[in-house]
């Protein structure tokens, strides 16, 4: 058993990661916790998926910050787990992993032609507005008609943000590339597309009712397309939430024709399952086919044979996020999250691996609001606890000196890793806020003058500088550095 206190290092700064370090610095157990992040920047998806004109979302970085703050949970940012650092190098200077590391790419959609090149991953436009440094700079934003595939939040957020008119969103904290590129958007109709009926969406009421709220932006539902079976009156029946949802939609079903008078569209299109993205001879998109369905009696559906073509120019797919492996982890490919039970990793001989464990979204697949990232943490945090007091718990090295958070840093030092903390993130926090503070008024489509909460910088190498306490560079935008940029993305850094 260990006479000092137990070191642990969480893996992954976005709630998951921020919520089991401050249970587990209240669990009772001596321990010193050092949470790694790969970007300068903590909070996750909070910071780099919820949508820049949700800031009542994004005020929950409020509550993770006064946990980070405290002091004694230590931000050990920029540093990625699996490239600057091996899990085998971690295991040696901390007694337990947690790898906390969240969803960050799009989950399959298997149909012909979503490989054509206007055919996008949502999470990647979804980085390219949140202003993820990794991502490429640009957007090619040039259709007119775009089709979203996906009834859930993303797909709302995608075109909601595609319809919307760029002054709206300029008041929020999208940075410079990111509003010159919607300067130029000319999207004027977002079809959203369902496989399922108004029982099934996965929208949340909140954010289905303030898509209507979008100044010059109507939302359209076909009459046609509420229709219910046994399944799906039992949905209804068991979910207020649901149940609200569908009130939303049929609110836009029974709008007067002389009511939608907006110069932007957003159509939701219910009981229509993508079959096909269209090309023409260069292989660009023209189209996409989709199949009507029907219900089968338990909310599922079934293709009726019925096709329709819909004239779009570009299609982004928002049927869900998937984490990525990381080397020395296992990882199921089929579920793109970290094998384990409760919490506790799992080699693949069912053996859980010891000393390390996984949390949130990696750990149950991108499903749930932040929130639920806490319950998770809980169970994982106590298997941890668990296993702690069985003295189950102990780095590889036999070296002690070498265990902890000096430790680690005199490494990563050593290693030319220019890592940064959280008085670091202070100062590129408050670095954010006085670009907004200085950026001046906006005239929003409302014609009121609004100000600027705070302006993202983008570029790693900025953030990086900032925060090291080492001055701005010139360039807070400049072009993500190529080996980072994921693969299916990097085409476009030559745009
Ligand atoms: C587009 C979008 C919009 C959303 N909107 C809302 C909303 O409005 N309301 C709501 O409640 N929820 C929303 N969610 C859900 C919410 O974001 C998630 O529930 C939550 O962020 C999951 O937390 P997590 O910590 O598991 O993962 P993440 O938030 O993804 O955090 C994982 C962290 O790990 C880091 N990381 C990854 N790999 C490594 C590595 N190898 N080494 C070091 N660090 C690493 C990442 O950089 C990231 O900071 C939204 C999600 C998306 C995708």
């Amino acid at each position: 058993m260990n006479t000092r206190p137990l070191s642990v290092a969480v893996i992954g700064a976005g709630p998951a990661g921020i919520y089991a370090s401050d249970i587990l610095s209240k669990s009772g157990l001596d321990v010193n916790i050092d949470l790694f992040e790969r970007l300068p920047a903590p909070y996750g998806l909070v910071r780099y998926g919820v949508a820049p004109d949700h800031p009542r979302i994004k005020q929950i970085i409020v509550a993770l910050y006064k946990i980070l703050q405290r002091g004694d949970i230590r931000l050990i940012g920029n540093v990625e787990v699996g490239r600057d650092v091996s899990v085998a190098q971690l295991q040696e200077h901390y007694d337990a992993l947690i790898f906390s590391t969240g969803a960050d790419t799009d989950a399959p959609l298997p149909i012909p032609g979503v490989d054509a090149p206007e055919c996008y991953g949502g999470a990647d436009f979804v980085s390219w507005y949140d202003g993820h440094p990794d991502h490429p700079r640009t957007w090619p934003l040039e259709a007119k008609e775009v089709a979203v595939i996906g009834v859930g939040n993303v797909g709302l957020d995608i075109a909601r943000v595609l319809a919307k008119h760029s002054e709206d969103l300029m008041v929020t904290e999208v940075p410079a590339n990111v509003a010159e590129g919607l300067k130029n958007n000319p999207c004027t109709d977002v079809h959203v597309f369902g496989r399922r009926g108004p029982a099934q969406v996965k929208f949340t009421p909140l954010e289905l009712r303030e898509l209507g709220k979008q100044p010059d932006v109507d939302v359209l539902v076909d009459e046609e397309d509420f229709e219910y079976d046994k399944g799906s009156e039992e949905a209804l029946r068991s979910s207020n939430q649901q149940r609200q949802v569908v009130k939303a939609l049929e609110g836009y079903a029974m709008q007067e024709p002389e009511e939608l008078t907006a110069s932007h569209r957003i159509h939701i299109h219910l009981f229509q399952a993508p079959h096909e993205v269209l090309t023409d001879e260069d292989g660009h998109v023209v189209g996409l086919r989709t199949e009507r369905t029907r219900l089968t009696g338990d909310g599922n559906v079934e293709g009726t044979g019925e096709y329709r073509d819909w004239p779009v120019q570009s299609i982004y797919r928002a049927v869900g996020y998937a984490g990525s492996p990381i080397e020395g982890l296992p990882f199921d490919d089929a579920r793109h999250v970290i094998p384990n039970e409760g919490g506790r990793v799992m080699e693949a001989e069912g053996q859980p691996m010891r000393g390390v464990y996984a949390t949130g979204w990696i750990r149950r697949g991108p499903i749930g609001l932040i929130g639920s990232t806490k319950s998770d943490a809980q169970e994982t945090i106590a298997n941890l606890v668990e296993d702690a007091q069985a003295g189950l718990l102990h780095a590889t090295t036999e070296d002690e000196t070498q265990v902890g958070h000096d430790a680690m840093l005199a490494w990563l030092a050593d290693q030319g890793v220019d890592y940064t903390t959280w008085e670091g993130w202070e100062l590129l926090d408050a670095y954010e806020r006085e670009l907004g503070e200085n950026y001046g008024e906006v005239i929003v489509t409302s014609g009121e003058a609004k100000t600027r909460e705070r302006v993202k910088v983008v570029s790693r190498d900025a953030m990086t500088a900032i925060s090291r306490g080492q001055g701005a560079p010139e360039d807070l935008i400049a072009q993500p550095h190529a080996d980072r940029v994921p693969e299916r993305v990097a085409h476009r850094l030559a745009d």
